[in-house]
């Protein structure tokens, strides 16, 4: 491919054009005020755009926050006005379905949809125009001269978690010292295989295929983007168009969650076997949890390149495992990165000895520390033991791999026993005919809470509430068969990989009071 650029559908922009065209939005922001400390919004699809308004607003000392576009108009003003935004850049076809949730006095920069985000979320062409009396960012830009001065003071950021267990939480960071920045450099080389292990930057390639809004695609992307490396969006996960792409250009390395490998196995032998895949270098997921028989069945398909690495908006990579470790420690997300600490606390914040389930609390000092924007008492909560508890339960084994059994929200206690849903979905991800599922807990008058699984079908798959039950039986203690099996045909699930079990349990709980 040459020079290092970022690609999308047929459209491709150079790194020199993109930073061209950064600097002049940067110039453009500092005449409107937009300084050390402010904040960009980026409700932005994966696009150039994207880039170039990330890159602006750090020129300017100021944040460039993206905010998740799969938000209700309500959830996108929490977070515009949690923020403090002082510009936001949209995509047209966004910005018609949360135009009233837009703060008024906040200057608002449209981008018009490109084509092939169209085509892929089968988008109308008319909301992809951009909308009259709209200020188009490219337009915008144009007018002011690239940025010469450096920025006042070197932008930190500020990302919002995934709103997976309530709203999402502003996570602001100061920016590294230069100590912290080698130091993460090394980390993000190993969790992201940016490192010279993998050949020089020019050539590697990258498809960013997750959302940008999310932390994980985006640290990804915008590191991948500062390195040099090749980059190519792809606006939505297509499994086939991936393939395609990956013999195309011959990617090296890709950032992926566990619902793309899933959706990847599901594709006909045929389809799998059509493409040379030999470049893969590579691939790293996070973000929810991946079944072992997929992550198997995925080594199994594209050889040791299936890396994992857990952490979270706050913390950064934490832990990390490549294949060959995965091999040997089947369902481990990994064991700590360099200067890292992991523990596993009990009820009573004492550490548990391995083999031991309780809270994981994780911290590495090469990040940073973080404040939840707006919410002291929270961030003070989420500091144990001089660590940072992200919410997830677990354990670590004899050898320091940790495994995690689940969101502390999302266990469920029934009749005093606890019981991990993580567990009863991977199963159920083995059963044919299933497309998705969810487990989690209900109200019940006599246990206190009881499982109901939802199920989204594969076409045509015709499951019953006992072929399911049935399925678990054979598979799961009694206990663990959830009492309630219900189909839906679009389960909340986002482009990030995470579940929103929240959105699925809420109304029965309202219903109970
Ligand atoms: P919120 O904090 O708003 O409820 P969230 O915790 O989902 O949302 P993120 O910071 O985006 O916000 O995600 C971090 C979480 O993602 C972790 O706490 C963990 O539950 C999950 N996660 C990250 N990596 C992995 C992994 N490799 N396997 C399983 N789950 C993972």
């Amino acid at each position: 491919m040459g020079a290092a650029a970022v690609r999308s559908g047929k459209r491709v922009a150079e790194i020199s054009g993109l930073a061209e065209r950064a600097a002049r939005a940067a110039s453009g922001f500092a005449s409107l005020g937009i300084g050390a400390g402010d904040v960009v919004a980026v409700y932005l699809r994966n696009d150039f755009p994207f880039f170039e308004a990330s890159a602006a607003a750090g020129l300017v000392g100021a944040y460039s926050t993206p905010v998740n576009w799969h938000n209700s108009p309500d959830e996108a003003r929490y977070i515009f006005e949690n923020s403090g935004a002082k510009a936001i850049v949209i995509h047209a076809d966004l910005w018609r379905g949360i135009e009233k949730a837009l703060p008024k006095n906040v200057p608002v920069f449209v981008v018009e949809t490109p084509a092939e985000i169209v085509s892929a979320y089968g988008l109308s062409a008319e909301a992809a125009k951009l909308p009259a009396g709209t200020q188009d960012w490219g337009q915008w830009l144009a007018q002011f001269p690239p940025i010469t001065a450096g920025p006042a003071e070197a932008p930190g950021s500020m990302i919002y978690t995934s709103g997976t267990t309530g709203h999402p939480k502003g996570v602001r960071r100061a920016a590294p010292t230069a100590e912290q920045a080698a130091a993460w450099g090394q980390v993000v080389g190993t969790v992201m295989g940016f490192s010279p292990e993998y050949g020089e930057p020019q050539n590697m390639v990258t498809v960013v295929t997750g959302p940008m809004y999310h932390s994980a695609p985006n640290a990804y992307g915008l590191f991948a983007f500062r390195v040099g490396a090749n980059v190519i969006l792809q606006p939505r996960f297509d499994p086939e168009e991936l393939l395609q792409m990956i013999d195309t250009y011959k990617v090296t390395h890709l950032h992926m969650v566990p619902t793309m490998f899933v959706r990847l196995l599901k594709l006909p032998d045929e389809v799998k076997k059509k493409y040379d895949l030999s470049s893969l270098r590579f691939v790293v997921h996070a973000a929810a949890p991946c079944p072992v028989h997929v992550k198997q069945a995925m080594i199994a398909w594209w050889g040791p390149v299936i890396n994992e690495y857990y952490g979270g908006t706050e913390t950064g990579a934490v832990v990390f495992c490549n294949s060959e470790q995965y091999l040997k420690h089947p369902g481990t997300v990994g064991k700590a990165v360099q200067g890292a600490k992991v523990m596993v606390l009990g009820e009573n914040g004492e550490e548990l000895a391995a083999g031991a389930t309780g809270e994981i609390v994780c911290r590495i000092p090469a990040i940073p520390d973080f404040t939840y924007h707006g919410d002291d008492e929270k961030r003070r909560k989420a500091e144990k033991a001089g660590l940072i508890a992200l919410g997830d339960i677990g354990y670590l084994d004899e050898d320091g791999f940790l495994y995690l059994c689940d969101r502390a929200k999302d266990m469920v206690i029934s009749g005093g026993v606890n019981i991990y849903p993580a567990e009863i979905e991977a199963e159920l991800h083995k059963m044919p005919g299933v497309g998705d599922c969810a487990v989690f807990g209900i109200p019940d008058e006599e246990f206190g809470e009881s499982l109901c699984a939802v199920v989204q079908q594969q076409p045509g798959a015709g499951l019953s509430e006992a072929d399911v039950k049935a399925f678990l039986r054979e598979r799961v203690a009694g206990y663990k068969v959830p009492k309630r099996v219900e189909f839906q045909n679009d389960l909340p699930r986002e482009d990030s990989g995470k579940i929103f079990k929240r959105k699925l349990r809420e109304p029965y709980w309202q219903q109970a009071g």
